[in-house]
């Protein structure tokens, strides 16, 4: 096991990772920029180090500070969190090259899943069903034409290093066609460097629902079960909630089977999400994400499993604590992400929070590394904590995250807390018939 855990992350993740290391008996460094000298995870490690500035390109993506700062500390292992240094392969070489281990799966593992188009090819070849489109880059109009033909419109170019939502145009007829692939092109080469783009069937009203998957490092894979992440706002996920209420037991099992295989058949280690589409009872492949993700705790509560031990195991060599058939689920849980921005017009609002008040009880997880008197610097993105709530089924938990939004107060800045308050209350949201433009067609009729 790790004698001392470097975390090369911020906010409500950095605090997250701290707190499992505690309970592993393990030393904590965290790395911070000078705009969060005074941020919760700072306070709480054994050791802390200032890396740089307030830009993130100076700070938290400087791998030359980050290595330095296990230099000094003598720090065996790096946690990424999610973000920033998570999906670098070149981070992750780095830090083997040093003989530190990189929380995470390995560099050509983060490489192949980091290529949007390489990765299709991998699920593919590993048996996982996908959106029917190009093989590859696609380049000329004459085979972008060819290929909308033949899978049918509308259908969407993405770009094949896109992340976050961005570089993805969709072409309703072929008249669309030209100038969706030029402007994708265009805005990836822009945002990405890479200018490669392909074509994919644009599902038209799809669920977004995603598998946690493991490898345990010695050739095993298994599932933790599935999550439904389709309320999306610009295709950021809002509000995810395990397990998916489209789902039956049947499903749920054929998709997290698949998963677990071709996990295992990768020779994957670590922790990683496969994202599926899902309309008409299919499931659609469009990536995979090769590090914990933001919304892992509903996962955790209707499993009882912290996935973040699970991941330090992992990356010790001491494979996961729990075979296929040990995780079972239980209840159902909700989680909201809950940022600091108008929640009519998003945009966003750092400041001083005056008083910051966190419901509890039962079934409650408040993930957030703020406090009364935060001041939250303008740098970041604008998340400052996750309320997840979980009950014996949909209902009670439905129940529960009223009453708990009830009695979250955060003063001083604009939260989204009024949204989910609106949302909790919607009889759609209550009988689980959402797919991923739900809210934003909710948002725009400005209900
Ligand atoms: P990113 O890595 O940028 O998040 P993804 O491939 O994960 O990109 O897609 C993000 C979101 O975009 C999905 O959750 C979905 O809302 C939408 N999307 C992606 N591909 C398709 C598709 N083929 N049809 C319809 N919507 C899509």
């Amino acid at each position: 096991m790790f004698q001392k855990i470097l975390i090369a992350n911020r906010g409500e993740i950095a605090l997250r990772v701290l707190r499992a290391c505690k309970e592993l008996g393990i030393q904590t460094v965290v790395v911070h920029s000078t705009a969060d000298a005074d941020a919760m995870h700072v306070r709480l490690a054994d050791e802390s180090v200032c890396i740089g500035p307030p830009p993130s390109r100076d700070s938290y993506l400087n791998i030359h500070q980050i290595v330095a700062a296990c230099e000094i500390t003598g720090a065996d292992a790096v946690h990424p969190g999610y973000g920033f240094l998570s999906e670098n392969a070149k981070f992750a070489d780095i830090l083997a090259a040093h003989n530190i281990t990189f929380i995470g799966p390995s560099g050509d593992h983060i490489r192949i899943m980091g290529d949007k188009i390489e990765a299709k090819r991998t699920a593919k070849r590993l048996g996982i069903p996908v959106v029917p489109g190009s093989d590859g880059a696609v380049t000329d109009q004459k085979e972008a034409r060819r290929i909308a033909a033949e899978i049918g419109y509308p259908v969407i170019i993405k770009a094949s290093a896109g992340g976050g939502g961005r570089g993805m145009k969709v072409a309703l007829t072929e008249a669309d066609l030209e100038i969706a692939l030029q402007t994708a092109s265009t805005e990836a080469g822009a945002a990405f460097g890479d200018d490669a783009v392909y074509i994919e069937k644009y599902l038209e009203k799809p669920r977004h629902i995603e598998v946690q998957v493991f490898g345990d490092g010695f050739g095993r894979g298994v599932h933790f079960g599935e999550r439904d992440c389709s309320l999306q706002r610009r295709h950021q996920k809002v509000w995810e909630e395990a397990p998916s209420p489209a789902l039956n037991a049947e499903e749920r099992a054929r998709i997290g089977d698949i998963c677990a295989k071709a996990i295992a058949d990768l020779g994957y280690s670590g922790a990683g999400t496969i994202e599926f589409l899902y309309e008409n009872g299919e499931f659609y492949f469009i990536e995979m994400n090769t590090r914990l993700q933001v919304e892992h705790p509903v996962t955790e509560a209707i499993t009882g499993i912290d996935l973040v031990h699970e991941q330090i195991r992992v990356a010790s060599g001491g494979g996961l604590s729990v075979k296929q058939e040990d995780i079972k689920f239980n209840g159902h849980a909700i989680e909201c992400r809950i940022n600091a921005e108008d929640p009519r017009t998003f945009t966003p609002s750092p400041g001083t929070i005056t008083h910051f008040h966190t419901p509890g009880g039962l079934g409650i997880r408040v993930d957030s590394g703020v406090y009364s008197g935060y001041k939250i610097p303008p740098y970041y993105d604008s998340l400052i904590g996750k309320l997840i709530v979980h009950g014996r089924n949909r209902v009670e938990c439905m129940m529960r995250l009223r009453r708990a939004l009830d009695e979250f107060v955060v003063d001083g800045i604009k939260t989204t807390l009024p949204l989910f308050r609106d949302l909790v209350g919607n009889a759609d949201i209550a009988n689980g018939e959402y797919d991923i433009h739900w809210l934003e067609k909710y948002l725009a009729k400005g209900e």
